[in-house]
């Protein structure tokens, strides 16, 4: 049961503090029209970014499962729990994988972006997917949602097309983006200072050194596109601004929209021309 008063009021989609349905401005922190489907919706609501984080959760899934399918091969055990459930190369490549000979011989530029929602096994899914529930939270604290939704996007289409440049010739995964996040987060702490601030910038330091010990480690690792990603996350770190220096903007919530806009298309893209090939041959 909800009271009179409960349906008659809601959460400040900026400051999420308790305030009235009919107030045309909000008390604690001036949000004009704060009812707004424009400013309270799950893409701007500067909640603890459970909403988004589960929509990139989501589309990561959907996508992976998509590679497994329409090459069954990938679902064979190839007696590795490093290599369960890995994708074939001709599906991950239908889908848009990204590097070199995608994005310079094939001009696919739409491979930017498609290539961060997919992975090339179940642990590399699953590790990604972890990495970014530790970190979103943080960053949407800090941020707000549509500057997360921006640094994680630009971070990702950034550092691959950077590895891209430096020759290498095929990648996937979201590590990219959330490399972006630790860049995007180390920036926030080295900026802010005090002890919260250098908590920050420690904590994402570990990160950071641990996926290029890791990266060095292990063989296929995409360096540059991690390195690259962290590189583009701290530059939308600091051309973005962060809440407590930045209040989020009008112009915050264009770029995100812009992002939200332009990968639900491409993986829409992806998707139908797969669609279109499974049904009608290549
Ligand atoms: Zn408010």
């Amino acid at each position: 049961m909800t009271s009179p008063q409960q349906r008659n009021s809601f959460l400040c989609p900026d400051c999420q503090r308790l305030i009235s349905r009919n107030t045309t401005t909000c008390p604690y922190c001036g949000l004009n029209n704060p009812g707004s489907f424009w400013k309270d919706n799950i893409f701007t609501r500067n909640n603890d970014g459970a909403g988004i984080l589960k929509i990139i959760l989501i589309a990561n899934v959907v996508m992976f499962v998509l590679s497994l399918l329409i090459d069954p091969r990938g679902l064979v055990f190839r007696g590795s729990p490093f290599n369960f459930l890995s994708p074939t190369s001709p599906a991950l490549q239908a889908l848009g994988s990204t590097g070199s000979v995608p994005l310079f011989y094939n001009k696919a530029w739409w491979t930017l972006i498609t290539a961060n929602y997919l992975h090339g096994s179940l642990m590399h899914i699953v590790f990604n997917m972890i990495a970014l529930h530790q970190l979103g939270p943080l960053l949407i604290k800090e941020y707000g949602t549509s500057r997360f939704i921006s640094i994680y996007t630009l971070s990702g289409i950034g550092g691959f097309l950077i590895s891209a440049l430096f020759g290498v010739a095929f990648t996937i995964g979201a590590s990219a983006a959330v490399c972006g996040l630790i860049g995007a987060a180390l920036y926030y702490g080295k900026s802010r200072g005090g002890a919260y601030g250098n908590a920050v910038y420690s904590q994402l330091s570990g990160w950071a050194i641990g996926i290029f010990i890791f990266g060095f480690m292990v063989p296929g690792i995409n360096n540059w596109g991690h390195g690259g990603g962290m590189a583009v996350g701290a530059l939308c770190g600091l051309l973005l601004g962060y809440q407590e220096r930045k209040k989020e903007n009008m112009s915050h919530k264009f770029i995100s929209m812009a992002c939200i806009i332009c990968t639900g298309l491409v993986l829409l893209y992806s998707t139908l021309r797969i669609a279109v090939y499974l049904l009608f041959g290549g």
